[in-house]
């Protein structure tokens, strides 16, 4: 009987709510009824002893019915009010974590739930509104930015993001681990002025070197560069990616408004921490993904563009010269005799001379001209929105800084020379290519001449069966 009981209330237990209270409610009816007629029939036998007339008992009779009546209705309003107050809310927040669960996507964060109770339930419905909200924004700002093009796209809208969460003054810094160095991404307010010291040397930072957050709010001088003491706290985090660190965020609080343990701040301080770790992941990614593609755009050995990356970018480049009405200075640059350096030295001051070589070239023409290793010791010079004839005359000016220049190499100084093939564009032909071809013609007319020359390209040179 007993294993019976124990039973049943395991089966009940495992009932939904609706067929516990029902239960409830059906044991009290029954009670009720039970009970009530139980009472009546009782007194009725008693009054009819005392020799009270039915007649006399009506009233008793009527007064059993109201009450049983009342108790109906209030049965009847407590089942009601529960289906109202509580299944129906209850049901309906687990809908939504239903479709948390499995269709994450279909969620709507704005406005998802419109409680007024204000109630236990109404806590939890608030609650898991609150939960679901995050979690919304979180993945959509997730699939924001892994669907971003570039790093620093990311970088903005992780800013906009702080901003939204009522930050009005941070700064993103991006940290370059090779060059320990670190560099401001996201400034939200120009007027900051940010600690140079840790700029060129990145361990100055001390959320950058131990990977922790680091706040005045904890210690008031734990940052000896954080220069706002007296008007602002800091709340730095570092932005980590396993043990690396890839940037940080210093998030720069009002001295009087914040304090860790109001709940409020630190709900917003655990967003930003959600944010920046959904960053992490896809800074790294992209930051890879975009030093591969420079890689592949590079020449390990001189770091200058290559010829890949010259046919990527060469239309372009010669529609805005077009739409500019300016020229562009087409110079072939070979190093004269270069092979002679492999053989009597070796390959690796061979190699010493042509990194050297190519920062020459870059550095004496302008920022926005393209240098290009074009093959072996070939390197293309395209001087960008140059006046007629002017092409020529840079083309000298890289030649005497060759002549002049002494490599420095473990076998002692070198001195090499260089000859170089000038074409314009679209003065000589309206074919880039056609261009590039022609001033390699020039350059082998330079070494015809005798090399260590400048030699402008010709329409004479140009005879179809020779080349
Ligand atoms: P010229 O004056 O006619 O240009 O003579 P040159 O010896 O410079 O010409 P050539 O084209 O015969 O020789 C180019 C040499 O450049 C051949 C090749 O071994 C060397 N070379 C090409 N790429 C590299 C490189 O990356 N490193 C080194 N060390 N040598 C290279
Ligand atoms: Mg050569
Ligand atoms: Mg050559």
């Amino acid at each position: 009987m007993g294993s019976k009981l124990k039973n049943f209330f395991e089966f009940l237990l495992n009932r939904s709510l609706f067929w516990k209270v029902g239960f409830i409610i059906a044991v009290c009816v029954i009670t009720n009824f039970t009970l009530t007629f139980y009472f009546y029939s009782e007194t009725l036998n008693l009054l009819s002893q005392a020799g009270i007339s039915s007649y006399e008992s009506f009233y008793f009779k009527r007064a059993i019915f109201f009450l049983t009546i009342l108790i109906f209705i209030f049965l009847i309003w407590g089942a009601i009010a529960f289906w109202y107050m509580i299944k129906r809310p209850l049901d309906r927040i687990k809908n939504i974590l239903d479709t948390l669960i499995y269709n994450p996507e279909c969620l709507n964060a704005e406005g998802f739930f419109k409680f007024k109770i204000k109630d236990e339930i109404g806590d939890l419905a608030e609650k898991v509104n609150i939960l679901v909200k995050n979690f919304s924004h979180l993945q959509t700002f997730r699939h924001l930015i892994e669907n971003d093009e570039n790093v620093e796209d990311v970088y903005e809208r992780l800013g906009e993001h702080l901003k939204n969460l009522t930050f009005s003054s941070f700064v993103i810094y991006e940290v370059s681990n090779s060059q320990n160095t670190m560099k401001p991404v996201y400034v939200s307010d120009e007027e900051l002025e940010i600690n140079a010291e840790k700029l060129f040397n990145a361990d100055r930072c001390r959320a950058k070197r131990t990977g922790k957050v680091v706040t005045s709010l904890d210690a008031p001088h734990v940052c000896k560069l954080y220069e706002y003491l007296d008007v602002t706290n800091h709340y730095c985090i570092p932005i980590l990616s396993g043990n690396k660190v890839l940037g940080v965020v210093e998030i720069h609080l009002p001295a009087t408004e914040v304090s860790l343990t109001a709940k409020k701040f630190r709900e917003k301080l655990h967003l930003v921490h959600r944010y920046i770790d959904e960053t992490a992941p896809v800074i790294e990614s992209k930051r890879f993904a975009e030093a591969l593609k420079e890689q592949t755009y590079r020449d390990p050995l001189t770091n200058l563009y290559n010829r890949r990356f010259l046919e990527g970018i060469i239309d372009n480049l010669v529609a805005q010269i077009l739409r500019r009405g300016t020229g562009l200075g087409v110079l072939m640059c070979d190093l004269d005799y270069f092979k002679s350096i492999n053989d009597k030295y070796g390959h690796d001051v061979g190699d010493l001379v042509l990194k050297e070589t190519s920062q020459l070239l870059a550095g004496n023409v302008r920022k926005s001209d393209l240098v290009v290793r074009f093959g072996g010791e070939e390197f293309l010079v395209l001087l960008l929105d140059i006046k007629e004839g002017e092409a020529e005359k840079v083309a000298e000016k890289l030649r005497k800084a060759i002549e002049l220049y002494e490599f420095k190499t473990p076998k002692g100084i070198i001195r090499r020379t260089i000859s170089i093939g000038v074409s314009e564009f679209p003065q000589d032909t309206s074919a880039i290519w056609e261009a590039i071809k022609f001033a390699d013609i020039a350059l082998y007319k330079a070494k015809e001449a005798g090399r260590n020359k400048v030699m402008r390209f010709r329409k004479e040179f140009w005879t179809e069966e020779e080349y």
